[in-house]
């Protein structure tokens, strides 16, 4: 900065006498107008609201102590309880010995327009005007960044420096009142400034500033005169050391956003499971949350066969399908699947998000154009999103709208008609004999998802042409990982269709081989399947009972599959009647966008074969009584 007389210009915005924004830079007399400028633009735009009121200031500093910043860390915690044993930790460090109860303290803060000024050791307010408290201002970075550019972690970093270079004080804690911003700080001598990723729970208003000070009484006045007037300027590191907290910021705002709407995923640890009953959190639950419709993936004879072939293969096998990674396993499930599909031929992928992906992006590309149901599993979506070729999404089971669409797309060189043939998310069913019908007519290839119908669709488990006793699709997608009871998926179609995914599809060329233990337990467990089709039968048999014990129950659900949904739009409600059914026993997950759309939040319970009758008469009875709980 240069001889002129210096300036402290401060900008405080609010609305309705509420705190919007609010920041200050220390700046030459020849930058004051432009600073007051930038600092209004920036009040003016601050995505907390319209400000009714801004207050722009400009005094005239005296003399500026340049001080160093302090250090940098973070600590990530999973809690808001894990991040105040820590704050505790490092406050108790710098000789807060009544650390735990600062932390209650923050509901009086949120009122507050300063910071709380507490004597360290018998936590005393010290400020003259408690409902003020103490304001850290006339400070700023010695790098400068525009002043209409909020930069949250720099301005934070250069008031925690001050405040920590005031005499007296020990610590500094600090949490936004931003209810979704659930990051905070402590700041103390020895440990500098350390972020916690989590201060609060989102939704939580509470916030503010507390200063610890330890020292004579007859000294506090200096301590608030230097926080309040004197001008800082605080060396803070460039802003490429700073880079890595900063760009974290981004990331842990969406997390909290994420939360505060209840849409966090969590993923839970399952202790053990046999047959439909399931052990989490150290409960043991009928689940109606698994894809392995037909048990054989807790099956003694499928596991020994994985088992078995890792002993003779070993475990991972070493390369892609066409370097060295093609062994006898592989080949042998790829004859098998065509077999029993009655198809030419196959081709099995490490998993069936990458068989859609895989597939669709080497059929088609630029020039080309895919028609995809607007319900479509998300690896599909992916995949057409992947393959460069024009989307067009047609309405749900729509077939006359996928009719006038393909008559519309004559002048692609490929055309391509994709969709789901159980919906995963609604256990409905795509009119397979139409949907050829219309493709073959605009000389369209067809591809069917049958992830959910192999096992499970078909007097024998065959899927939808055996359901509908109709044609093959061209491209018979599956997977191993839900009746199969194991991993991957599969392509099931003609000798060309098969050979050309061989030569084009990335993720059988770029990716290592299937897992062996996968093919081998996805064949034992189709040989099953194909000799002896009592579990279809039986998990038919189950669906039928589950729907009408639902409907007994006065829930009306209906399906085409084995997957049957129970609407319920809130998202939060749907989270809380899965909750409650887990307290009656059962596993019933609430399923919410993004994979299904907003306000059409559900439980999805998938029956399995063994289910017993008495675990899907009673479990209906506990929707229904878990449903209702909510609208007496
Ligand atoms: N398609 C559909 C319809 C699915 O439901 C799923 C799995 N949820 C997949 C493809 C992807 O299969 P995988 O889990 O084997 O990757």
């Amino acid at each position: 900065m240069s001889s002129e007389r210096l300036f402290g210009v401060k900008m405080r915005a609010s609305q309705e006498g509420r705190h919007v924004s609010g920041a200050e830079r220390i700046v030459p007399a020849s930058r004051v107008a432009q600073t007051l400028a930038a600092l209004a633009d920036r009040a003016l735009r601050h995505s907390k609201g319209e400000p009714d009121f801004i207050n722009l200031k400009a005094d005239a500093v005296g003399e500026v102590v340049r001080i160093p910043s302090l250090p940098v860390s973070t600590v990530e915690v999973a809690d808001a309880a894990e991040g105040w044993a820590r704050a505790e930790e490092m406050l108790k460090a710098a000789g807060v010995a009544r650390a735990r109860e600062v932390c209650g303290l923050f509901r009086e803060t949120y009122s507050m327009r300063g910071a709380m000024l507490l004597d360290a050791d018998t936590l005393e307010r010290l400020e003259p005007n408690p409902e003020r408290g103490v304001r850290a201002t006339n400070m700023d970075s010695a790098v400068s960044s525009p002043a209409n550019v909020k930069n949250h972690f720099a301005e934070a970093l250069v008031l925690a420096s001050k405040v920590l270079s005031a005499p007296g004080i020990v610590g500094e804690v600090c949490m936004s009142d931003d209810p979704n911003y659930v990051t905070g700080y402590v700041a103390t001598r020895r440990f500098g400034y350390c972020r916690i990723t989590k201060l609060k729970e989102p939704g939580d208003e509470a916030g503010g500033r507390i200063f610890l000070y330890r020292g004579r009484r007859e000294d506090v006045a200096a301590t608030i005169d230097y926080l309040e007037r004197r001008a800082v300027v605080v060396e803070t590191p460039s802003p490429d050391a700073n880079a890595a907290p900063r760009r974290f910021d981004s990331l842990e705002r969406e997390l909290s956003e994420i939360a505060a709407a209840g849409l966090r995923r969590e993923t839970r640890m399952v202790s053990s499971r046999s047959g439909c009953h399931i052990a989490v959190g150290g409960r043991t639950l009928v689940s109606f949350a698994s894809n392995d419709y037909l048990g054989y993936a807790s099956d003694a004879e499928v596991a020994e066969a994985a088992a078995d072939a890792v002993r003779r293969h070993g475990t991972g096998s070493g390369a892609s399908r066409l370097v060295t990674g093609t062994l006898t396993p592989h080949v042998g499930l790829e004859r098998q699947i065509a077999a029993f599909k009655g198809s030419a031929d196959s081709i099995v992928y490490a998993t069936g998000y990458m068989a859609n992906l895989g597939t669709i992006a080497a059929l088609v590309g630029r020039g080309d154009v895919v028609l995809s149901d607007a319900l479509n599993h998300a690896s599909i979506i992916d995949g057409c999103r992947l393959s460069g070729a024009d989307v067009v999404v047609y309405p749900h089971l729509d077939m006359d709208a996928l009719d006038g669409r393909l008559a519309s797309c004559r002048a692609y060189r490929r055309r391509l008609a994709v969709s789901d043939g159980v919906f995963s998310m609604d256990g409905d069913m795509l009119d397979l004999p139409r949907f050829l019908e219309v493709c073959r007519r605009h000389d369209a290839f067809s591809m069917v998802d049958e992830a959910h119908a192999l096992g499970v669709v078909g007097a024998t488990g065959r899927g939808l042409s055996e359901r509908f006793a109709c044609g093959h699709p061209d491209l018979m997608m599956g997977t191993l990982s839900k009746a199969l009871g194991a991993e991957g998926g599969y392509v099931a179609g003609n000798a060309s269709v098969v050979e050309y995914l061989r030569q084009r599809a990335r993720p059988f060329m770029f990716s290592t081989a299937p897992d062996i233990a996968a093919m081998a337990g996805a064949a034992a467990a189709l040989a099953r399947l194909d000799g002896d089709p009592s579990r279809v039968r039986r998990l038919q048999a189950n669906v039928r009972t589950f729907v009408a014990a639902l409907a007994e129950n006065g829930i009306a659900a209906k399906t085409d599959s084995a997957i049957v949904p129970i609407l319920i739009g809130d998202e939060c409600e749907a989270m809380r009647v899965s909750g409650e059914l887990e307290k009656r026993g059962f596993l019933i997950p609430a399923i919410r966008y993004p994979t299904v759309a907003h306000g059409a939040a559900r439980l999805r319970a998938a029956v399995r074969y063994d289910h017993g009758e008495e675990d899907l008469t009673a479990a209906a009875a506990a929707v229904a009584a878990a449903v209702r709980q909510h609208d007496d």
